[in-house]
């Protein structure tokens, strides 16, 4: 496993109106022809394109809550990377999953850190900044270190759903990230929550722990409560609050 504390990474130049390089643009459009293309695609075909389309500047990025798309993508492209943000504050369950999913699947797990660790950044900022602005403490733990991390590959894979929450119904299986100039896979956008839990019932893919004790949505430890009965899975996340999103997905 590779741990990665991130930093600034180098600025890149463009000749073109819209900002982008020659070879993002390329890349935006190819990711809009795929969307439409792969609409109706299944999710180890979404893979399999990523795969063979992007080799080794595929990554997929993973909160383990679950192995699904880190397992899905290891059957189209064996040793692929799966980048896991550690932000400081998850639960120890989801790092005994991170490190299982390193142990037992064929993936390279990396560990993306924050510039500052958490009491570096308590000191900078007081103390448990994820009550008082959760949006700077997202913006610093998560967005930040994921946008230096993502930086090396060209396409990006995430388990986003459409069923999750009105946020994410609009969801693309590939898009383009506009804020990373990067390619966006969602392979089991279309995917509903029975279909995921076929999947880990087929195949015996890992799970964190914490989603057979009442979590449906596993985050960070302050932000992340258990679901009542007919609340959305992510209904657990920043509960209280108007934030439902940590501002990876924007
Ligand atoms: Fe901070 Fe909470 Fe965001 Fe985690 S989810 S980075 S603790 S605000």
């Amino acid at each position: 496993m590779t741990t990665v504390r991130t930093a600034t990474p180098e600025a890149s130049g463009s000749g073109r109106e819209d900002g982008l390089t020659e070879r993002e643009a390329e890349l935006k459009a190819l990711a809009e022809r795929a969307g439409r293309d792969l609409e109706d695609a299944s999710a180890p075909e979404i893979l399999q394109w990523a795969a063979d389309t992007f080799g080794k500047e595929f990554c997929v990025t993973s909160s383990m809550e679950d192995a699904v798309v880190a397992h899905l993508a290891s059957r189209a492209l064996p040793g692929v990377d799966v980048v896991f943000l550690d932000t400081g504050y998850h639960f120890p369950e989801t790092i005994g999953t991170r490190d299982a999913v390193e142990a037992v699947m064929d993936v390279n797990v990396i560990t993306l850190t924050p510039r500052q660790t958490v009491a570096e950044q308590d000191a900078e900022y007081g103390p448990r900044l994820h009550d008082r602005d959760p949006d700077l403490c997202c913006a610093l733990r998560k967005v930040r270190p994921l946008e230096e991390g993502l930086t090396k590959y060209a396409a990006w894979a995430t388990g986003l759903r459409r069923d999750e929450s009105p946020t994410r119904a609009g969801t693309p299986v590939v898009g383009w990230d506009a804020r990373r100039r990067k390619v966006k896979v969602s392979p089991i956008a279309r995917w509903t929550q029975d279909d995921v839990d076929a999947y880990v019932a087929e195949h015996g893919v890992l799970t964190n722990p914490l989603l057979m004790d009442g979590y449906a949505s596993v985050g960070c430890a302050p932000c992340t409560r258990r679901v009542l009965e007919g609340e959305d899975a992510r209904a657990g996340r920043w509960a209280g609050r108007a934030k439902t999103e940590c501002g990876l997905h924007g």
